[in-house]
């Protein structure tokens, strides 16, 4: 069964066309990857599904329920977001940030209980930020801001995350530790999770299919093995690249081929 159905969506930032005719459904407990060059709209598809940026065109639904008509409270309750940018929030304490993820939960009078505070505590722990408890988020690692984000998401209880380049900022040693965590509440919990991001090798080995993106289409949705080909790479990218099974698990595994005559630096 589908727990996100996105339906035809078309989506401009006045006179930039960021998302066209993009309609996928997401299975319940699926791990879709999110792929595809700068500015091919990965964030902007996120920001579509969670409702903050509303479409031009097309329906997004959630369980079954078209998010246009949703109380952002009850979206919160089924969606939360590791955003991609995160050098904009308030300077709050790290447990206070990851205390908001609570927020759709509490009752009509807003007060916290020690249930929350249990809550908030797991996903500190899961994602190594209780020792940043009581630092202010504006002065921690772009890596350790971005470990609080995911305990906040975390802290929802969410049944979908998206997660937008949630990685991007991550020592390898916490890279390895989120996919792991992400993969494992996926397995166990049947958390369903989008994650847009570069990282090709890790989308094929933790994703159960991947959308690649392509100025604002899809240009191809499926398994790893059949949308990590050379040729999708090169027509998508503009970069060659060598396919191969990677040899832990036999996915696809890409490594960038030196460039020719013009060099990196020269761009
Ligand atoms: P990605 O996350 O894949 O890098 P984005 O979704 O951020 O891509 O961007 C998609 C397209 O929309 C790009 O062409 C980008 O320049 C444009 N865009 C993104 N945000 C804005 C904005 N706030 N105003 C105008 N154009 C934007
Ligand atoms: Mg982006």
């Amino acid at each position: 069964m589908s727990i996100i159905k996105v339906a035809e969506i078309d989506f401009r930032y006045k006179d930039v066309w960021a998302l066209r005719d993009v309609s996928f459904d997401v299975r319940r407990g699926e791990f879709l990857g999110i792929i595809g060059p700068n500015g091919s709209g990965k964030t902007t598809l996120i920001r579509v599904i969670d409702g903050i940026l509303a479409p031009e065109r097309g329906d997004i639904s959630v369980k079954g329920n078209n998010i246009r008509g949703m109380r952002r409270r009850d979206l919160a309750r089924l969606v939360a977001v590791v955003p991609q940018d995160s050098a904009m929030i308030f300077p709050f304490m790290a447990l206070e940030i990851v205390m908001m993820g609570r927020s759709p939960h509490l009752g009509m009078l807003r007060f916290e209980g020690n249930r929350d505070f249990e809550i908030a505590r797991e996903a500190m722990e899961m994602t190594d930020t209780i020792s940043l408890a009581d630092r202010s988020i504006d002065k921690l690692s772009g890596g350790e801001r971005q470990r609080v984000l995911i305990a906040r998401a975390l802290a929802q209880e969410p049944e979908v995350v998206l997660l937008d380049e949630s990685t991007a900022f991550l020592d390898i040693k916490h890279q390895a530790a989120f996919f792991g965590l992400m993969k494992a509440l996926n397995r166990e919990k049947g958390l369903t999770v989008l994650a847009a991001t570069h990282d090709i090798n890790l989308a094929a080995a933790y994703c159960d299919r991947i959308m690649l993106l392509k100025n604002g289409r899809i240009h191809s949705l499926g398994a790893p093995g059949e949308v990590i080909t050379e040729a999708n790479i090169r027509e998508v990218y503009e970069t060659d690249v060598l396919v191969d099974a990677n040899p832990l698990n036999g996915l696809p595994r890409i490594t960038l081929m030196a460039s020719k005559g013009k060099g990196v630096c020269s761009l």
